[in-house]
């Protein structure tokens, strides 16, 4: 009977879609349950690597996923001081050879489209909006949810992509967010408004002094997307609200006018206050389990989030697979083949967090990095990441 039954999963984020078409791919019914009115995604960019074209490809929206996204030529770090050009890596036709796939920058809403085109299309996938998890239960075969609205939901297993305040972490595991006191700013531009001087097609930061700025284009060049980043003067509580130019204006001082530019540009913004948690090795809780955010929140810095959860998706489904379909061995599997790996994603991010906002000797010894190295071993370097597929996505010890 519980073969029957669907699998429920809390979230309709880029993860929680994800696991829905990996799940589907395995033969199940999906559940996908949503706190919010509408399945949808903020207005904001998003940067991918070829780990998560990999992802696309193994969940069948690959063509989607590429139809909307604008393939970067390269990816480059500038002192925002200085305008010193710290690194730059070209991603252009020997990036895609050696990695199987490109480096690309897309608006948040287009790729939360193909995902959800694709789940929709498979017919068997069910969303319910306006249903926010509040308590799992369980017995030896399934799982039951209770939401906010009063509905009761039963299913053969849980998937949590319930996001970085993961009501399913939280039940349980129930640790503390490590709040970063770091502020990001996040806006869309018209390319009538950007400046012709930074309309490079390339991912492209600058680091400066406790602060970093990000810029690429999305939709065909049509739009640029801005992401400021500082560190906040006061206490911080994780959480979006809206912000003030004003704010913005007050960071940013001894930049160069040309990434300057970037904070004079937006009409509106929207604030974040950022944080991640400490990595955890234990994600299975009985028929119980986390993905995305919900598994591994992180900083921003390392541009992975959404990949990972894109990867903890095909994962999971793949684990359902060699293990034909039975949950305590596949659950083990998944955990398993991701918990290092995101953990590395996070602990990266901090890393890098420290690197862009380097300030004194630390800011030369960042601007020395990289000098003289060559593409193939930046390349290198990279394996770890953007090598991910769907043929070594199962840990193997
Ligand atoms: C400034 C910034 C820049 C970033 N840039 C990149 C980047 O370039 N590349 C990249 O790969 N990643 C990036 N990320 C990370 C990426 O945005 C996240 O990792 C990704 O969105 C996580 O997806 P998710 O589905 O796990 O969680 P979410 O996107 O948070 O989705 C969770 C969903 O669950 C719903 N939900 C929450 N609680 C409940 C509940 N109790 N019941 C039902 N539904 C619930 C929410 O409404 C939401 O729809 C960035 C993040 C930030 C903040």
């Amino acid at each position: 009977m519980t073969q029957q039954l669907p699998v429920l999963v809390a979230g309709g984020g880029i993860g929680g879609l994800a696991a829905a078409l990996a799940l589907v791919r395995q033969g199940f019914n999906v559940k996908v349950l949503e706190q919010a009115e509408t399945i949808g995604e903020i207005g904001a960019g998003i940067q991918l690597g070829p780990n998560a074209f990999h992802a696309f490809d193994a969940l069948g929206v690959g063509d989607k996923a590429r139809s909307r996204s604008v393939f970067t030529d390269y990816m480059v770090m500038h002192d925002a001081l200085d305008e010193y050009q710290v690194g730059k890596i070209l991603t252009g036709e020997a990036f895609r050879q050696r990695f199987g796939n490109p480096y690309a920058v897309i608006h948040r809403v287009d790729i939360h489209t193909s995902l959800l085109e694709g789940a929709t299309e498979t017919g068997k996938v069910e969303f319910l909006t306006s249903t926010r998890v509040e308590r799992i239960e369980q017995d030896a075969d399934s799982v039951t949810v209770r939401c906010a609205n009063g509905q009761t939901h039963r299913g053969v297993a849980l998937i949590g992509a319930d996001g970085g305040k993961s009501v399913v972490r939280k039940q349980y595991v129930n640790d503390p967010p490590r709040v970063t006191g770091h502020v990001v700013y996040r806006s869309v531009i018209d390319k009538s408004d950007f400046p012709d001087d930074l309309k490079w097609n390339a991912a492209s930061i600058w680091v400066g002094p406790n602060c970093h700025l990000v810029h690429y284009p999305l939709r065909g060049g049509e739009q640029y997307n801005v992401v400021v980043t500082f560190h906040s003067r006061k206490p911080e509580e994780w959480g979006v609200t809206e912000g003030s130019k004003e704010e913005v204006q007050s960071y940013f001082q001894g930049i160069c006018p040309k990434a300057r530019q970037l904070i004079d540009l937006p009409k509106t913004w929207k604030r974040w206050a950022t944080a991640d948690r400490e990595p955890i090795d234990t994600w299975v809780h009985g028929r119980a389990t986390i993905l995305g955010d919900a598994a591994h929140p992180t900083t921003q810095y390392m541009a992975q989030g959404a990949c990972m959860a894109l990867e903890d998706a095909v994962t999971l489904g793949e684990a359902l697979r060699v293990h034909g379909n039975d949950w305590t061995k596949a659950l083990e599997l998944y955990q398993r083949s991701r918990v290092a790996r995101t953990a590395r994603i996070v602990l990266s991010g901090r890393e890098m967090g420290r690197l862009y906002h380097a300030k004194g000797v630390e800011r030369l010894v960042r601007n020395s990095l990289w000098k003289g190295r060559t593409q193939e071993r930046f390349y290198d370097a990279m394996e770890w990441l953007y090598g991910w597929n769907v043929g070594n996505c199962l840990a193997t010890d």
